[in-house]
């Protein structure tokens, strides 16, 4: 392990901590659904980059419903 050299003083410390502060996270707004996302990010809300659907949100709720069904289905049965 290293040990420092010399002792470091309050001002240095402090001269080193001003660029310490956390900035504000910069968001723009969704141009199809106006929900506030991160700039060059898929929007979570409703899965669109760029006008296109990346995500298929919609595909996957309507995949995830037949599934629950077809499980209901399966417990009936038994
Ligand atoms: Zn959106």
């Amino acid at each position: 392990m290293g040990l420092p050299a010399k002792r470091r003083t309050k001002q240095s410390k402090r001269e080193r901590a001003a660029h310490f502060a956390l900035k504000a996270t910069s968001l723009t707004t969704c141009p199809k659904c106006k929900h506030a996302i991160l700039p060059h990010h898929i929007c979570q809300n409703c899965g669109y980059y760029r006008g296109k659907d990346v995500l298929h949100l919609k595909q996957r709720d309507e995949r995830r419903e037949k599934r629950v069904k077809r499980r209901e289905k399966q417990a009936a049965e038994k």
